[in-house]
């Protein structure tokens, strides 16, 4: 052993013999990242990137107030989530109070994964009934349930041949490359209704209708207007309950609104959070109504070790705390509408920047070879992404076709950095010959 780091390709090379191949890293050659400051990362060389993918991380990295929170709980208390203890109460308090009646009533896991899967055992305790209905493109998590939910085949190349049969999908409803686009947008929440009644008539009502209430996966596309209400109204006329995901889109990011699904003038029935809840730290919830949440006894009695420890629950009061404080989600408002603008800017210089979807801090730029047929540029993408790397920025790319520029940074980011971004990006796409 030594005290120095080894190089990025020995630790990459160990990583092979000891970590499962399918746990996925960045990068076919990543930098070895040692730390972070807000909203850059500093390799084992020293050198500085853009963090522009983050929305794990929100406060940013290595947040004082954080490192403080964890240090002293440590040193007071850990341990599992039956004892009586004030944060557990405390934090749950502040989450329901973000959210509008009735959503009053909190279970605290460890992940977005844990968080859907319960939420599909609530709906399903609570309407004695098994079949489910998502949408086409999601990603919802990797446990049992809600990988089932899950038809995203950038995560899954067989998702939509091997869903279990309680499993039902609607159209995504993309309003830039999917079946209907532009103004027909407005024909998929009608679809989906139908699809809801078609469950019905067959016998099969289902319990739940479980979307991204900002449709995430596919670069930040906000669903049509109207989208939530309809679907909502079908699934509750059928006897069902509405479940948004408010993992990726949820808790300030979106700048004007907190949560995803006030942006579509609806109030879900349960609701999933997690990622930046934690700021990084194992940490998420399901909320929903009393009377909901009552219906869980059917199935035993509900236990998770460490979801909403005392750590958990005080690292999720700290985070709450900064987002209010340092006006996070104000900054995710400012700065990515400037950011957004400098991008559209940079569209009508570049034939393969089709689009900037999103809204807030959560933006998606659209790479495509043919503004007419919207063919996508997968490769492209994937080399922009590369060179972005060398350039000092962390880029991915999302969507079914990796041809989306997944904007994500944390919600601490300023100008400056939005417009060296921008810049690193214009200089890639100059280099690159788009
Ligand atoms: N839902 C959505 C919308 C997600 O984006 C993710 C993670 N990418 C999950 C659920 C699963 O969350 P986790 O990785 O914390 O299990």
């Amino acid at each position: 052993a030594t005290d120095r780091p080894s190089s990025a390709a020995s630790l990459l090379e160990r990583r092979t013999h000891s970590v499962a191949e399918v746990q996925e890293h960045y990068y076919a050659r990543p930098p070895r990242i040692e730390r972070g400051w807000r909203q850059h990362l500093v390799d084992v060389d020293g050198r500085a990137y853009l963090d522009m993918v983050n929305n794990v991380t929100a406060l940013g990295h290595a947040h004082p107030r954080i490192a403080s929170a964890v240090s002293r709980q440590v040193r007071r208390l850990n341990t599992n989530s039956r004892f009586h203890y004030g944060a557990i109460v405390e934090f749950s308090e502040r989450l329901a109070a973000t959210l509008p009646e009735p959503l009053d009533t909190v279970f605290l896991v460890n992940s977005g994964s844990e968080a859907v899967d319960l939420a599909l055992r609530l709906s399903m305790a609570a309407t004695g009934r098994r079949d489910v209905v998502s949408v086409r493109e999601a990603y919802h998590g990797w446990t049992y349930a809600s990988d089932a939910v899950s038809t995203s085949i950038t995560d899954n190349p067989n998702a939509l041949q091997t869903r279990p049969d309680w499993v039902h999908q609607v159209d995504a409803p993309n309003s830039f490359r999917g079946r209907h686009r532009g103004a027909d947008a407005a024909r998929y929440a009608p679809e989906a209704a139908s699809v809801i009644a078609g469950l019905v008539a067959a016998g099969r009502p289902p319990a739940a209708f479980l979307a991204e209430s900002f449709y995430g996966n596919a670069g930040g596309i906000a669903l049509p207007d109207g989208y939530l209400d309809t679907v909502y109204d079908a699934v509750r006329a059928a006897g069902g309950l509405a479940i948004a995901d408010e993992v990726q889109v949820g808790y300030g990011r979106l700048g004007e609104w907190f949560w995803g699904f006030e942006q579509q003038g609806v109030v879900p029935d349960i609701v999933t959070v997690a990622k930046a809840m934690g700021n990084g730290h194992p940490l998420g919830a399901v909320i929903t109504s009393r009377s909901v949440a009552d219906t869980y006894r059917t199935q035993g009695y509900f236990f998770s070790s460490t979801g909403g420890s005392p750590l958990s629950s005080v690292v999720g009061l700290t985070v709450l705390d900064v987002i209010r404080d340092e006006r996070l989600q104000e900054n995710a408002r400012e700065v990515g509408g400037h950011l957004k603008r400098l991008l559209n800017g940079l569209g009508k210089r570049h034939p393969l920047l089709a689009a900037v979807h999103g809204t807030g801090l959560y933006l998606g730029v659209e790479f495509v070879r043919d503004r007419a047929t919207l063919e996508p540029a997968t490769q492209e993408t994937a080399a922009i992404c590369d060179r972005l790397l060398e350039l000092g920025v962390v880029m991915q790319p999302t969507g079914d076709h990796l041809n989306v520029l997944k904007v994500k940074p944390p919600l601490c980011i300023d100008r400056e950095s939005a417009e060296f971004f921008v810049a690193a990006l214009d200089r890639a796409l100059d280099e690159l010959g788009h």
